[in-house]
C-alpha cells in the first residue's frame, strides 16, 4: 500500500509515512514515584546481585530507562559507597557530566557537590571527604589515575555511554582492564544504549589461566554479566523525504513549522551538528514564527550544546508551560546522553560533527558528517517517551537503506593520537602497540603521533618520556603543544601571556556570532586585531576585558562572550596554580611580541604553512606534507596573508581552513624543532 504522504503547502519539503516504526517511554509524577517507574528499577535486585559476583557487568538498556541516574543511586544504597569508598560513573561528554549529576542530587535531595559531585576538566564539584557518588568525564578519571593509578578510591567505576567509543572511553577500557587483575575487589559497570554487548564481554573476559588459581575461586566471577533492560515504548512513525534536500537546515527549519502548523502539541527535538549551524536555525525559526500571520500557540526556541551558559541549559530541562510548545535545536548530545522530557517529534538532519584524522597528511578537523543507523535509531526513539511520537528523516528511505552506515567508527580510528600516546606513556605503558585496546588505532597514526612527540621533546630516543619536560607536559591538563607552549614560554619570560592564550584556546569562541550581524561582529574584531595575528589579537580582548573591570556592558558592545570569558578566568587561575606546582614563575614580556610568537611557535611548529606566492587566492601549503590550507574568514590575518605562519587547528569546508593563526618568521621553526625542520625547511629559508 502507498504510504500517506505529508505535505507543506509553501513547497518546503516533502514527507511520507514509513510502515517500520521503534518505540520507548514512560510518563510523569513525583520523584520517588517516578523513579520507581524507570525501566531499570524492575531490574535493581538483579544488577546488585551482578555486580556482587562478577568482576564486570555490562548493561544495555534504552535511552531514558534510568541507567545513568538509578545504577549508582542503587550501588550507594547497597552499601558500595561505605567506608569511605566512591561510586564513579563516567561520560564522554562534559554537559552530560553536569546535567546527570546535578538530577541525581535532586532525586536524592542533598546539595550538588556534597555527597553527589562532578569533576570536569577546570571544575571541580567535589568534597573528597563527602562526595559518595562522582560523575565525571572518562578523560578526567583518565587524568586521575597519574595520581592514583590503581583509582583506589573507587568501589564501582561505571563506565557510561561505552557505545560512544569516545577516544578517552576506549582507553580508559584498555587500563580498567588492567587494573582489575591488580585490584580484583574492583567492580566495573559498562552500560550503554546499545552496544555489540558480545564484543565488550569478549573484551573483558579475563584469561583462562587465570582460573584455577586457589585465591581467585571465591572472589568475583571473571567473565562479564550482561543484563539487557527492557523499556515499556510508544511507537514512533518514521517520516522520509521523498527527495534529497541541499540545505538540511532549512529543510529542519520548515519541518518544524511543518510539525507546529500541523500536529497536536508536544516538544520537538532537533538535530543539527554544532553551536553554528544551531544558533543559525534558532535565529531563522525565531523569526518564522515572529512572521506568522495566522496567530497559532506560541512556540520556544531553544538551543542545546556543549559550551552553553548554566542558565540556559536549566530552560532545556525545565517543564514546558501549558499551552505552549517548545523546539530544543540540539547537536547529538541529546540522542543518548541527556533525557529530554515531553518530546514527541523528532527531526534528524542526518548529520553530526565528527572528528576526522588523516595520518598521511596530518590532519585532524571536525566535519559535518553522515550519521550511521545506530544513531539515526537512537534519534527515533528519543519521539517515544511520553506517548506515541514521530521522526521526521531530512534524508530519504532509500539513503538509509542503502547508503547509511550500520555502525560509526570507534573514535580512536579516526583521531590523532598524540594525547593518548602521552597519557598512556605517563602512567607507564611503554609498549603502546601491545596495548589491549578494545579498537586499535591505525599504525600510522601512531607512528605520526610519536614523531610529533618526538620532536615536542617530549619522548626520548628510546620512546619514554623525557624528564623533566615530557612528565611536566602530561601534567598539564591541556592539548600537548599548548603545554608546550607554556613550558617555552617560561624559559623566554612570556608565561604569563601564554597561560591567557591557553585559557582562550580551550573555551569555543570567545566572540559572539549572530546570524545578519556579522559586521559589527568584523568590526569589534578589528578594534582588537593584531598584525601578529589571532592569539596576540586575544590578549588585546584579555587586556581589554579586565580594563573594563570584567564588565558584561563592555563584552555586550565588543561581540565578545561574556560567559567565555569568565570562564577563561577560571581557567587561567587554574593555570596558573598548575604553573607554579610545576615550578613555573609567570613572567610577562610586556608586550614584545616576537618572544611571544616564539613560544607559540614551539607548541605548534607542527602546523607551519608557507603562501604559495604565485597564487593570488591566499593558499598556503603546510610544510610537512603540503598541504593546501586557506586562512579562515573569522582571523585577523585573513587578506593580510602574512608569508609563514603557524595555526592552531582547521576547519573544512569546501576547503581546509586554518583558524587562530600566527605570523612567524620561518627560523624560528628550526629553532623550535631542528629534528623536524632540518630538511623540509633549509631551502624554504634561503628563499
Ligand atoms: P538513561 O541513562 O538510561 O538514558 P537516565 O538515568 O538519564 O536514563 O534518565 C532516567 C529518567 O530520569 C528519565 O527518563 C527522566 O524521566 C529522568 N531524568 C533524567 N534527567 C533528568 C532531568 N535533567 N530532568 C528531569 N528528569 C530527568
Ligand atoms: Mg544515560
Amino acid at each position: 500500500e502507498r504510504p500517506r504522504l505529508i505535505d507543506d503547502e509553501e513547497g518546503g519539503v516533502l514527507f511520507y509515512a514509513s510502515s517500520s516504526s521503534t518505540s520507548s517511554g514512560i510518563g510523569y509524577s513525583s520523584i520517588e514515584k517516578q523513579r520507581q517507574r524507570l525501566p531499570v528499577f524492575n531490574y535493581r535486585t538483579a544488577i546488585l546481585y551482578l555486580v556482587e559476583t562478577h568482576s564486570t557487568t555490562i548493561i544495555v538498556g534504552e535511552t531514558g530507562s534510568g541507567k545513568t541516574t538509578q545504577i549508582p543511586q542503587y550501588l550507594k544504597e547497597a552499601g558500595w559507597a561505605e567506608g569511605g569508598r566512591v561510586i564513579a560513573c563516567t561520560q564522554p561528554r562534559r554537559l552530560a557530566v553536569q546535567a546527570v549529576a546535578s538530577r541525581v542530587a535532586e532525586e536524592m535531595g542533598v546539595k550538588l557537590g556534597d555527597e553527589v559531585g562532578y569533576t570536569i576538566r577546570f571544575e571541580d564539584l567535589t568534597d573528597q571527604n563527602v562526595t559518595r557518588i562522582k560523575f565525571l568525564t572518562d578523560g578526567v578519571l583518565l587524568r586521575e589515575m597519574m595520581d592514583d593509578p590503581l583509582l583506589t578510591k573507587y568501589s564501582v567505576i561505571m563506565v557510561d555511554e561505552a557505545h560512544e567509543r569516545s577516544l578517552s572511553t576506549d582507553i580508559l577500557l584498555g587500563l580498567l582492564k588492567k587494573i582489575q587483575r591488580r585490584r580484583p575487589e574492583l567492580r566495573l559497570i559498562i552500560s550503554s544504549a546499545t552496544i555489540e554487548a558480545k564484543l565488550m564481554s569478549d573484551f573483558f573476559c579475563i584469561s583462562k589461566r587465570r582460573k584455577g588459581k586457589g585465591a581467585e575461586e571465591h572472589g568475583p566471577r571473571p567473565e562479564p554479566a550482561i543484563l539487557s533492560v527492557q523499556g515499556r515504548g510508544f511507537n514512533v512513525q518514521i517520516h522520509y523525504l521523498e527527495e534529497p534536500v541541499s540545505d538540511y537546515l532549512q529543510a529542519s527549519v520548515s519541518t518544524v513549522m511543518l510539525i507546529h502548523d500541523q500536529e497536536p502539541m508536544g516538544d520537538i527535538l532537533v538535530f543539527l551538528t554544532g553551536q553554528d549551524d544551531i544558533e543559525a536555525a534558532a535565529q531563522l525559526l525565531t523569526e518564522e514564527v515572529q512572521n506568522q500571520k495566522k496567530k497559532s500557540s506560541r512556540l520556544i526556541v531553544l538551543p542545546l550544546y556543549s559550551g552553553l551558559p548554566r542558565a540556559e541549559q536549566d530552560l532545556v530541562f525545565s517543564p514546558t508551560p501549558r499551552g505552549q510548545r517548545k523546539v530544543i535545536i540540539s547537536t547529538n548530545i541529546a540522542e543518548t546522553s541527556l533525557t529530554l522530557e515531553g518530546i514527541v517529534y523528532v527531526v534528524d538532519s542526518g548529520f553530526s560533527k565528527q572528528r576526522f584524522y588523516n595520518p598521511i597528511s596530518d590532519i585532524e578537523n571536525l566535519v559535518v558528517a553522515p550519521i550511521s543507523k545506530a544513531s539515526a535509531k537512537q534519534r527515533t526513539g528519543r519521539a517515544g517517551r511520553v506517548r506515541p511520537g514521530k521522526c521526521y528523516r531530512l534524508y530519504t528511505e532509500e539513503y538509509f537503506l542503502k547508503e547509511m552506515p550500520a555502525e560509526g567508527i570507534p573514535e580512536m580510528q579516526r583521531s590523532n593520537l598524540v594525547s593518548c600516546v602521552i597519557q598512556l606513556k605517563s602512567l607507564g605503558i611503554d609498549n603502546i602497540l601491545g596495548f589491549d585496546w578494545p579498537a586499535s588505532p591505525a599504525p600510522e597514526a601512531m607512528v605520526r603521533a610519536l614523531e610529533v612527540l618526538y620532536a615536542l621533546g617530549i619522548l626520548d630516543d628510546d620512546a619514554k618520556l623525557t624528564s623533566p619536560t615530557g612528565f611536566q607536559i602530561a601534567e598539564i591538563p591541556l592539548d600537548p603543544m599548548i603545554s608546550k607552549m607554556i613550558l617555552s614560554a617560561n624559559q623566554l619570560g612570556c608565561s604569563e601571556e601564554i597561560i591567557t592564550i591557553a585559557g582562550i584556546l580551550s573555551v569555543q569562541s570567545i566572540w559572539v556570532s549572530i546570524r545578519g550581524a556579522q559586521k559589527e561582529l568584523d568590526e569589534a574584531r578589528l578594534r582588537f586585531a593584531a598584525a601578529e595575528g589571532d592569539l596576540v589579537t586575544y590578549l588585546n580582548v584579555y587586556k581589554g576585558f579586565l580594563q573594563s573591570g570584567k564588565s558584561s556592558q563592555w563584552c555586550h558592545k565588543n561581540c565578545i562572550n561574556y560567559q567565555a570569558m569568565k570562564k577563561v578566568i577560571e581557567i587561567r587561575e587554574q593555570l596558573r596554580r598548575i604553573s607554579h606546582r610545576l615550578g613555573i614563575v609567570l613572567k610577562s614580556c610586556d608586550r614584545d611580541t616576537e618572544v611571544l610568537r616564539k613560544a607559540i611557535t614551539a607548541g605548534i611548529f607542527a602546523n607551519a604553512c608557507r603562501l604559495e606566492t604565485f597564487s593570488q587566492t591566499g593558499m598556503y601549503k603546510t610544510i610537512r606534507t603540503s598541504q593546501e590550507v586557506y586562512i579562515h574568514p573569522s582571523s585577523v590575518l585573513f587578506r593580510v596573508n602574512p608569508k609563514w605562519v603557524v595555526f592552531h587547528s582547521l576547519v573544512s569546508t569546501d576547503r581546509q581552513y586554518m583558524r587562530n593563526v600566527t605570523a612567524i618568521d620561518p627560523s624560528w621553526l628550526l629553532e623550535a624543532a631542528p629534528h623536524f625542520y632540518q630538511h623540509q625547511t633549509a631551502n624554504y629559508v634561503a628563499y
